[in-house]
């Protein structure tokens, strides 16, 4: 079987330790799922079922060390969310709570950056996220701690300096929804798989941020984000 043209090569992400590469097949992220960042985008942070987006597979912008995204096109008000993000080596339908780690193979600290003007507009006229949230270059990940080495974090510090200011600052304990209840809960929806990244939501803070700002996103335990925002294309 030959193809028209050659097909796209997966998104690779480096894992710590390891020379074998992380290959990504999908993107979920989680909505609202800090009480202190649902209250800042206006809405009420009780326990209401999570609900999640996703973004492209190649819009995961991977490494080790040093990454720069171009500002998008089509926003006047590009934001940041820094987020601690799940890796699975496998997956299934309808997985336990209590399983649920079982398909996790490590964690990085990733950035869902957000188009927030289209995002808003989106939601307030009831349309999809897609303009605000699935767009190039719009998921910088840093590498992925295997649990080997780590464990599974349920607390620890979450914070986003830009220019070495502190822009958000939470802590893994106030997820509404846990780790394995995220991975659970999705499961329902969707078959899960090896290669599934999901972004677990983001602390208060966002705001946005302007070509030339340097952006360092970092969770207790794991490598830091560093991300320079480049002048859009
Ligand atoms: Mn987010």
């Amino acid at each position: 079987m030959t193809t028209l043209f050659e097909p796209q090569a997966p998104t690779l992400v480096p894992v710590v330790g390891h020379t074998e590469m992380f290959p990504v097949r999908r993107v979920y992220c989680v909505g609202r799922n800090y009480a202190a960042h649902a209250r800042e985008m206006g809405k009420d942070p009780d326990k209401e079922p999570p609900f999640f987006f996703m973004k492209p597979a190649d819009g995961v912008v991977p490494g080790t060390g040093p990454l720069s995204v171009h500002y998008p096109p089509g926003t006047n008000n590009y934001q940041h969310e820094i987020e601690l993000v799940i890796a699975l080596s496998s997956g299934g339908r309808n997985i336990a709570v209590a399983d649920a780690t079982k398909h996790i193979y490590g964690y990085a600290v990733g950035l869902d950056m957000t188009r927030r003007d289209l995002q808003l507009a989106a939601r307030d006229l009831g349309r999809p996220w897609d303009f605000g949230k699935s767009f190039d270059q719009s998921a910088p990940l840093g590498p992925i701690h295997p649990v080997s080495g780590i464990g599974h974090p349920s607390t620890g510090a979450v914070t986003l300096h830009v220019n070495d200011q502190l822009k958000q600052q939470g802590d893994l304990a106030d997820l509404i929804w846990s780790i394995p209840e995220i991975v659970s809960f999705l499961s329902e929806y969707y078959t899960l798989a090896a290669g599934d990244l999901i972004f677990t939501g983001t602390p208060a803070g966002v705001g946005p941020v302007v070509a030339g700002d340097r952006l360092v996103g970092r969770v207790a335990g794991l490598a830091d984000l560093d991300v320079t925002i480049l002048p859009a294309l």
